[in-house]
């Protein structure tokens, strides 16, 4: 058993050859005083992937990434790098290179957009290379750099979203957990956002772990997916089968898509389940794409 703070060395199963994941959960329980509400979730995230956790209102998806921060106490392990975390503070986890864009942005709405900024890199030392990523932040997104001196209160819903985006790239995270960044904007802003996801993924090597329920967008980014229902992961597997499988859509992913007809409800998506576990073992899907 770790003591608090510490980290332990533990031997983990290699992802790919010879990969440890960047975060890896086992068994990991967490909730709100006697309420559990995570039962037991095992997850992996590679460097430079990105994995989507999708699931309906009170799945549980803003519970586990506030476990991850750790913002909320947990049961089980939670691994970076293959050590094991325990019962670290959330600016240990930053220090790990695990961030997070929390639900609902949590710009500082007093500060101007530069001081936001300059928060989020206040775990960094060197004040030169600061100023140039915050440079770089407001070549990425515009609309930032135009309202630098403004309060972060005054900018629209997306450039707030913008905004805890670059904030929390200011602490060059190997890893960017998203909560819900979609949520309350138009569809043009959703995808530039997710644009700049992409971008960061593919040119810098951002490992990514959104929690969505747009579930088309964050298919179209993600190589896997984990689908969260009531608290337990119900299906995962790798994002093009549940992006091309018809059957796979209509029973888990329906009531998360938009305008489609999927003909079935939670009951029978639990039915289907089985189907799906034969169908991916036998495009030979089974080793890390684990359905449960
Ligand atoms: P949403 O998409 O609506 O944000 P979610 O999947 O992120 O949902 P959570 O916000 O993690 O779900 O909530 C999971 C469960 O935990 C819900 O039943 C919710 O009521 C409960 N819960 C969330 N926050 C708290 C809290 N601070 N105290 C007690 N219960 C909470």
């Amino acid at each position: 058993m770790s003591t608090p703070g510490s980290a332990a060395q533990i031997p983990l199963a290699p992802n790919g050859p010879g990969q440890v994941p960047l975060l890896e959960l086992r068994a990991l329980r967490a909730g709100y005083g006697a309420a559990n509400v995570l039962h037991g979730i095992d997850l992996s995230v590679d460097p430079d992937e990105v994995v989507v956790v999708l699931g309906a209102n009170g799945a549980g998806k803003t519970t586990l990434l506030r476990a991850i921060a750790s913002l909320i106490p947990h049961i089980g392990d939670i691994c970076v790098d293959g050590q094991v975390v325990a019962r670290s503070r959330p600016d240990d986890m930053l220090r790990r290179g695990v961030g997070l864009v929390p639900q609902g942005r949590g710009t500082l709405s007093e500060l101007s957009v530069r001081d936001n900024l300059r928060v989020g890199a206040v775990s960094r030392a060197s004040g030169r290379e600061v100023a140039a990523d915050i440079e770089r932040w407001y070549e990425v997104f515009p609309q930032l750099g135009k309202r630098r001196g403004q309060t972060a209160g005054t900018l629209s819903g997306g450039e707030q979203q913008m905004l805890a985006i670059a904030r929390a790239m200011m602490a060059r995270p190997r890893l960017l957990m998203c909560d819900e960044i979609s949520m309350g904007l138009a569809p043009l802003i959703v995808t530039e956002l997710f644009g700049v996801l992409r971008q960061l993924n593919k040119e810098s090597g951002t490992a990514l772990l959104l929690v969505e329920q747009n579930a088309e967008l964050a298919l179209d980014i993600a190589s896997r997916v984990y689908l969260l229902e009531v608290g337990s992961i119900a299906a995962s597997g790798d994002a093009a089968t549940f992006r091309s499988n018809d059957a796979i859509r209509r029973a888990y992913l329906g009531y998360l898509l938009r305008g489609t007809d999927h003909g079935g409800d939670f009951s029978r998506s639990f039915v289907l389940r089985d189907y799906i576990r034969i169908h991916l073992c036998a495009r030979g899907a089974g080793a890390g794409h684990r359905l449960s």
